[in-house]
């Protein structure tokens, strides 16, 4: 298997800053995870430095596989009754005013998890007026209930990953399914006020041609900010990269998606991610709108 060379624009020094250690102590604090230090994100003290945090709910075990994501696979721990409750006490210690919570998937909770989604908001709401709340959230097997659930608590952005191409699907992640996405997405977004959101990677063996197919079936299930990164390898156990996308090709699907399919926003960059940056994109739409 041939090794390609990073090249220099993915290559970010990772500075320890305060921000950084003042992060992970109140993590530590309350016994939480963010998916930040879990998936080794490159963005995570330009993050906090920023105000802005990305929190793991029910726990660090993820009941899926999928081949690009350096979160473990196997049977789940038992839930903390207490976790929305402690990540509000965390994010008022850390003094954020837009939060991220994502999860691992729970295939193995009836909802999938759901009621732990909104809880964590109601949560953070009551400890923390005017917090902005991005939930970047499961499939939940497609579940309306599940999905209503969690919707009903008006997250200010819901965010769900359809992560690569239709036809990698089966090698990428397996136990998920593209068009069930898509109908998560058309879901909410016929339903529910959120803004909706979603990303994918690329560098996983997809065309330009399926990357634009996809952009536009996005758009079609009422997708309104659009966030493209490239895929790095967590360890040689995961799939390789195919191939390292330049700057002025992401430029290129950026200029794509807001001038011809005119989403709110598209952000694509190499060191992109689906929750980077994701109180500015915030401040950017609700200024425009
Ligand atoms: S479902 Fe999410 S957390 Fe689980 S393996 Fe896939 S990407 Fe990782």
């Amino acid at each position: 298997m041939k090794i390609l060379r990073k090249p220099e624009w993915l290559k970010r020094k990772l500075l320890s800053s305060s921000e950084l250690g003042n992060v992970i102590k109140t993590l530590e604090k309350y016994g939480l995870n963010t998916v930040c230090l879990e998936a080794k994100c490159p963005n995570r003290n330009i993050c906090y430095a920023n105000g802005q945090a990305t929190f793991l709910i029910m726990g660090d075990v993820c009941t899926r596989s999928c081949r690009f994501c350096a979160i473990l696979s196997g049977a789940p721990k038992s839930l903390d009754p207490d976790e929305p409750h402690k990540i509000a006490n965390a994010v008022r210690d850390l003094g954020l005013s837009y939060v991220v919570i994502t999860s691992v998937t729970r295939d193995d909770l009836p909802d999938g998890g759901a009621f732990v989604f909104a809880e964590a908001v109601i949560e953070l709401r009551n400890e923390i007026p005017g917090i902005r709340i991005e939930i970047l959230t499961p499939d939940f097997k497609g579940n309306h209930k599940a999905l209503d659930t969690v919707l009903k608590t008006n997250p200010d952005v819901f965010n769900h990953n359809i992560e690569t191409v239709s036809r990698l699907y089966s090698i990428v992640r397996p136990q998920a399914d593209y068009s069930r996405s898509l109908n998560v997405l058309k879901y909410v977004s016929r339903k529910y006020n959120s803004v909706i959101k979603s990303g994918f990677m690329v560098g996983l063996g997809e065309t330009d041609k399926e990357i634009f197919e996809l952009m536009r079936d996005l758009k079609a299930s009422g997708v309104q900010v659009l966030t493209i990164g490239q895929y790095l390898q967590p360890s040689s156990n995961h799939l390789p990269v195919e191939r390292y996308v330049t700057p002025d090709q992401f430029k290129e699907y950026e200029n794509f998606g807001e001038t011809n399919l005119q989403f709110i926003k598209v952000f694509a960059g190499p060191l992109v991610r689906s929750s980077f940056m994701a109180k500015d994109i915030w401040q950017k739409i609700s200024i425009s709108n």
